[in-house]
């Protein structure tokens, strides 16, 4: 095994594709392989993904509706110094799927919990969406039922860090729709949907906009999808933001980013340099 000596159990966090194979990492195939137990969130969908790998390793059902006796009698291989890889259906385990109770008594029992990173939907769709990435809030997914929905949105309408929600086709729609409810037709998101397969798209817009985009057509609502807004401006802010954005909104459809940056800074008075990164942001996104 990687990175522990013989007869010491461990348990190995390991990453798998959102969609495209090819996004797997060889440590993670070579874990997979070593490991004596593969514990994963559905045992016929990873099937498909070790047999692609030729990874024969015996793969175990774990997941959050699991009995505490399935997660005992893993932790019991580990502690017998049998080495558990811990899968989900996609991604990174833990984000939004299963593994936090078991991760938490591992590290408890002072079982060596090492993580195997790779894919995960959240930090593809930040690194490709062109909003700010310094300081960032993930929410998972928001709840199904609209009245809790547009509560945990409005607890959420002046948060500075973009804010980042996973959501399903089901919901996308009147998801959508809520947030330009709350957060307000104006504010700058991105839709990534499908992200490393075939039908990828990242389309970036107002609520207003892309909440009528993903009603226009059945196929914009298809496949999974990461949601991320732009953050709130600070709250001294807000006026000049407002208008400076509404500035350049107007002069981006005539002129390139950094002449309507400089022209907006000598209107409102606000920093060149602030303004055409605003800039930027706005027109990467359209
Ligand atoms: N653990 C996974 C990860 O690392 O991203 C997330 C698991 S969560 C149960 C599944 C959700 O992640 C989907 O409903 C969707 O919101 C998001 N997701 C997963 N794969 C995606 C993809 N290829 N494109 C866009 N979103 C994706």
């Amino acid at each position: 095994m990687a990175q522990q000596p013989a007869g010491t159990g461990a348990l190995y966090i390991v990453a798998t594709p959102i969609g495209n194979l090819g996004d797997i990492s060889q440590r993670a195939i070579d874990v997979l392989k070593a490991a004596d137990l593969i514990a994963a969130e559905d045992t016929r969908h990873s099937s498909r993904l070790t047999q692609h790998f030729g990874i024969t390793t015996r793969l175990v059902s774990y997941h959050d509706f699991s009995s505490s006796a399935r997660e005992d009698a893993i932790l019991t291989e580990l502690s017998a110094g049998r080495s558990v890889a811990l899968i989900s259906d996609a991604g990174t385990p833990l984000i939004s799927d299963p593994g936090y109770s078991l991760v938490a008594r591992a590290r408890l029992l002072k079982v060596p919990v090492i993580p195997i990173p790779g894919a995960c939907a959240l930090t593809a769709a930040l690194s490709a969406a062109g909003l700010p990435t310094d300081r960032f809030v993930f929410e998972g997914f928001p709840p199904h039922k609209q009245g809790a929905r547009k509560q945990l949105f409005e607890s959420l309408a002046a948060e500075q860090r973009t804010v980042i929600f996973y959501e399903s086709p089901h919901r996308i729609a009147d998801s959508l729709q809520d947030m330009r409810d709350v957060f307000g037709g104006q504010r700058l998101a991105v839709i990534c949907r499908e992200l490393t397969k075939t039908w990828e798209t990242i389309h970036g817009d107002s609520l207003e906009a892309l909440s009528l985009w993903i009603q226009a057509d059945d196929n914009n609502r298809r496949g999974e999808f990461v949601v991320l807004i732009h953050g709130a401006p600070a709250p001294d802010q807000i006026g000049l933001q407002t208008e400076a954005d509404r500035q350049l909104h107007i002069l981006l459809e005539e002129l390139p980013v950094k002449q309507a940056a400089a022209l907006v800074a000598k209107i409102t008075g606000l920093k060149k340099n602030a303004l055409y990164k605003r800039a930027l942001e706005l027109d990467g996104t359209r």
